[in-house]
């Protein structure tokens, strides 16, 4: 802990960091600009947390008061010209006079926002709002959109809502864990505690990643089965473990004739020979008797519940990878207890908040789809407006159109899509031909080299809203300090609204909050009263049920019925050539998180100064590299250089890498491929190719 001197007042608020949502009483001295974080005490009853913390969330403030911060608002006519930092009123007209020129001269539809999961659910909301209401189309994304969109897609197909099935605790009732794609050690550090300790209390575990992650083999942990698969072949392992539940009689029939539809069609799919473990063994790699002793185990457990990550989601088949564990879950009666479910850990702080919050181009708060005529109507009534019945243009078809020329102006709120999008120069040529980019954020980060307008944001120390975690759960975030902008970023969006020509004002956060409640049957019982009185609450919570809801499909799924889908393999056309021989794949690291722009800019920094490509002994060997040497890292898309970790924790032919930091810049060589149904980007396979660097 960094001690800066005596505390003198604590607030409690929430991490902004990754999707636990960890609860922390910021330790403060001072008051009003003089105000000073002495320390972040994790605080013992947190509803995800209890009373634990890892070490991002333990030096998050360092960033709130980085020298970096962008603290005054900045226009410029061209990218090419230097900033003029200028008044709040002259930043917010320039941007709303060029964002009516660009409509006036294009059409309506040639603007639109992406808005970010750092972001509080009011601040989302109120940026989707003046899309819909100001803008006057649905050209709003949110960047879900190149993680966890998947699992919005795939589980509202199969359970018929778009979020997790269990609360964290649920955990501690499980007899056999299943982690797909996901390094909770890494990515979700608090909540791989807990499940360790269920592990080591005797529950087992099966690991199905290329990768021997840590949890593989870790102190008094090993895992039962390790299924190091290809990567891009997750669907023909679940495929495959399924087959076995069929073939074997180890389907829960009772469970499947009362709570689901489809079972039959999706039996006789899955049993056809071609998805056996043994047909698959060639494709996935992983030994056939692997895979049928963990689709033994999976389906023999009392309770068996599956947690998985962007391993899952980031692929050409990551919907369909979500319906094949959802099937899966299904097959074996394992969902709507605890102990059991299909789990997304979730990368963000708000990544379910801000999908929640109707961030998607085709769906209004509470994923409701815009086509609904009986939806529109209750925000068209109150907003006064005509919400548009389409769908608008997701992020990737905002890079098209701004290449065609059909899509002209961006604003972008708290993300950084020069540094996380895939294919970055691709990335880069979309920005560059846009005519205004706005970026709302606290630092000056890769994208603002392509803005005309800078909004500075505020820091999760200073805003007042709500995050909501990958279990659901709705914390409170507290304003430890004023905004250092002086405006809160609700604020700036509803004057940017309002320069347009749409009247959008709200009091405080509380009172989007509200709106929310009003306007969402899922949050009718949620305020910030009901909030600070109970302290954390799980969605759906309604003015029925104010407690919330820790586990979902508990008596039925919200579909009505469980809906088994047939989800055939299909391999991704990113293959290994000669030219690209290896597989490339992605991940995160403990003490960093996302691009980095916020850990790389506090204490974090020092445990993982640069990102590092892990690489197999042989695959290092057979190129002449050593470990520590300078790489060159090419894909058919582009070319970057990193220093090279030799591992044998890889497979012969894969290689991995963070993207934590912009000068090795992984999405260098990500490229455009993406999920069929929800356009998430492949980010976990590129055929690639690594050299020793001409310089080291
Ligand atoms: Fe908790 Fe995640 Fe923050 Fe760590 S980064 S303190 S696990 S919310």
């Amino acid at each position: 802990v960094v001690e800066l001197g005596l505390p003198t007042r604590s607030v409690v608020t929430t991490c902004a960091y990754c999707g636990v949502g960890c609860s922390f009483k910021a330790e403060v001295r001072g008051s009003g600009e003089a105000t000073e974080v002495v320390r972040m005490v994790p605080l013992k009853d947190g509803g995800a947390n209890q009373g634990h913390s890892c070490v991002k969330g333990r030096f998050a403030f360092g960033y709130a008061s980085h020298p970096d911060r962008v603290l005054a608002p900045r226009i410029r006519e061209s990218i090419s010209d230097d900033w003029r930092e200028v008044s709040w009123e002259e930043a917010i007209g320039f941007a709303a006079r060029r964002l009516r020129a660009i409509q006036a001269a294009h059409g309506p539809g040639s603007i639109g926002a992406i808005t970010s999961s750092r972001c509080t659910n009011e601040e989302v909301y109120v940026v989707q709002k003046m899309v819909r209401a100001a803008f006057g189309n649905n050209n709003v994304d949110t960047c879900a959109r190149v993680c966890h969109s998947p699992t919005g897609y795939g589980l509202n197909q199969t359970f018929g809502t778009s979020a997790g099935t269990q609360d964290f605790a649920s955990v501690d009732d499980a007899d056999v864990i299943m982690v797909i794609g996901a390094n909770p050690t890494d990515a979700h550090p608090v909540f791989a505690s807990r499940m360790k300790r269920r592990l080591r209390r005797g529950a087992a575990l099966i690991v199905a990643d290329p990768r021997s992650i840590d949890l593989v083999r870790s102190p008094h942990i090993e895992a039962a089965y390790h299924l190091p698969l290809a990567p891009g072949t997750n669907v023909a392992i679940v495929n495959a473990m399924a087959h076995v539940v069929v073939t074997e009689g180890l389907v829960d029939r009772e469970f499947v004739d009362a709570r689901c539809e489809g079972f039959d069609e999706w039996a006789a799919f899955i049993a056809e020979p071609a998805n056996s473990p043994e047909a698959v063994e060639e494709i996935t790699g992983v030994p056939a008797a692997d895979v049928r002793a963990a689709a033994r185990l999976y389906a023999g457990a009392r309770n068996a519940a599956i947690y998985y990550g962007l391993g899952v989601t980031e692929h050409s088949q990551g919907s369909t990878m979500v319906m094949g564990m959802a099937n899966l879950a299904m097959a074996t009666g394992n969902i709507g207890r605890r102990g059991v479910g299909v789990n997304p850990l979730r990368g963000q702080n708000n990544v379910q908040g801000s999908c929640d919050m109707g961030s998607f181009p085709h769906e209004l708060p509470g994923y409701r789809h815009v086509g609904e005529e009986s939806v529109r109507d209750i925000y068209n009534e109150l907003w006064g407006v005509e919400v548009l019945d389409e769908p608008g243009l997701r992020i990737p078809n905002m890079f098209d159109a701004a290449l065609d020329g059909s899509f002209r102006a961006l604003f972008v709120h708290g993300e950084d899509i020069a540094q996380s999008d895939p294919n970055t120069a691709h990335v880069e040529a979309a920005l560059s031909a846009l005519d205004l980019v706005i970026v709302q954020d606290l630092f000056e980060n890769e994208t603002a080299r392509f803005a005309h307008v800078l909004l500075p944001g505020t820091s999760f120390l200073e805003k007042d809203g709500t995050f909501t975690n990958a279990e659901r759960r709705i914390n409170r975030v507290r304003p430890v300090m004023p905004a250092r902008t002086g405006k809160q970023e609700w604020q700036i969006v509803c004057e940017l609204a309002q320069a347009m020509g749409y009247p959008m004002h709200y009091d405080d956060a509380a009172q989007i909050m509200d709106e929310i409640a009003l306007t969402t049957p899922t949050f009718s019982g949620v305020s910030f009263a009901h909030l600070d009185a109970v302290g954390s609450v799980q969605w759906p919570c309604t003015t029925e049920r104010p407690e919330g809801t820790p586990i979902m499909h508990v008596d039925g799924f919200v579909r009505g019925l469980g809906r088994f889908v047939p989800t055939r393999y299909v391999p991704t056309r990113e293959r290994s050539t000669r030219r690209f021989p290896l597989i490339l794949t992605t991940g995160r690291i403990l003490s960093q998180y996302n691009v980095g722009a916020q850990t790389r800019r506090t204490a974090n920094v020092a445990w993982h100064p640069e990102d590092l490509l892990e690489i197999h002994p042989h695959d290092a060997e057979v190129r002449g590299i050593a470990d520590g040497d300078r790489v060159e890292l090419s894909s058919r898309v582009g070319t970057t250089s990193l220093r090279a970790s030799i591992s044998a924790r890889m497979p012969v032919g894969v290689c991995y890498t963070t993207f934590h930091h912009p000068v090795s810049g992984a999405n260098v060589v990500t490229t455009e491929n993406s999920d069929w149904a929800t356009n998430c980007p492949e980010y976990k396979v590129t055929a690639v190719q690594v050299t020793p660097a001409t310089t080291q």
